[in-house]
């Protein structure tokens, strides 16, 4: 079978199915999206990109804006940025406070969301939240050759009357000196990098520069690709990343509002969005569709 007929054959399978999981409703604009929503695209490296289900539905990315907020500052100051964050799953909830303070103050990884605060906070230096977020977004639309990909700033509004937890974060953080900016800039701005609004099309077609394929924009080095990868891998899906990497066996993000990037590096970048969330705040019919692919493409990094 063809990788197309395939596609629409998945697409199919996951309706089938009838276990969407729950939306995440803490950020009350997304706990409006129903649950049962399906699209994936999936860009090849010879510049075609397959597509089936709502595909062209535009969906908030939410943590997988971390990816490339990573990218852009390792980017810009590179390997500073780890004696401000670390490199190791965490094994907690997403937005988890806990390993904070036994850790003083450095975050795990650059994917919790303390860890990405303190990635923000980077993006902030020597920037205003506008300037900042243009060149996220920026990244974004070079990536993708799209410039249609923008901010939807009702979910950004949303999250910043009910982020409380990420305001804690951020505080905490700059009690142990680990973020340079007021507490309120950095959040106003993760708020809205976590707002973008792309579809599964966009999104496959600016995970080409993470995944390296030959049709790709130049925009990030193959040791950045690999270190971004690798924490994918590691770090990608919180504390589901190793049922992920058991499963899937590809680098991947995910984000609350549903939406998935796999990595199959060289060969192909995958975007699967499907709203409903597993326990781990992850796509549950999303990691279903992954693991059928990986299935079918023998695509997993472990052969
Ligand atoms: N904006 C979300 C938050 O900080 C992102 C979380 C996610 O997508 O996993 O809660």
């Amino acid at each position: 079978m063809e990788l197309q007929d395939f596609l629409h054959d998945l697409n199919r399978q996951i309706r089938d199915q009838g276990d969407w999981g729950k939306v995440a409703d803490y950020i009350p604009e997304l706990g409006r999206v129903a649950p049962d929503q399906f699209g994936i695209a999936v860009a090849l490296a010879d510049g075609k990109v397959l597509e089936a289900g709502q595909a062209r539905q535009g969906f908030s990315i939410q943590s997988i804006s971390k990816v490339f907020a990573l990218a852009c500052v390792l980017g810009r100051i590179g390997e500073q940025l780890w004696s401000r964050v670390g490199r190791e799953p965490s094994g907690d909830r997403f937005d988890s406070i806990l390993l904070l303070e036994q850790e003083k103050g450095r975050p795990r990884n650059p994917f919790i969301n303390a860890g990405a605060l303190v990635v923000t906070d980077e993006l902030l230096t020597g920037r205003s939240p506008q300037q900042a977020l243009s060149e996220v977004v920026g990244f974004l639309r070079q990536a993708s050759g799209d410039d249609a990909i923008h901010i939807d700033k009702a979910v950004a509004r949303s999250e910043a009357q009910t982020g409380h937890r990420n305001a804690a974060l951020a505080h905490y953080l700059r009690s142990f000196g680990n973020l340079k900016n007021p507490p309120d800039h950095v959040i106003g701005t993760y708020f809205h990098q976590c707002a973008i609004e792309m579809d599964c099309v966009q999104l496959a077609l600016a995970g080409r520069v993470i995944a390296g394929l030959d049709c790709a924009p130049a925009l990030l080095s193959p040791v950045k690709q690999r270190r971004i990868n690798a924490l994918m891998m590691t770090c990608g899906q919180y504390d589901g990343s190793g049922n992920f990497a058991f499963r899937v066996g590809m680098p991947a993000k995910s984000g609350v509002g549903g939406g998935l990037l796999v990595i199959a590096p060289g060969r192909a970048s995958i975007a699967i969005w499907s709203p409903g969330l597993d326990g781990w705040g992850n796509s549950l019919a999303g990691t279903l569709a992954a693991e059928r692919l990986a299935e079918f493409t023998g695509w997993s990094v472990f052969g």
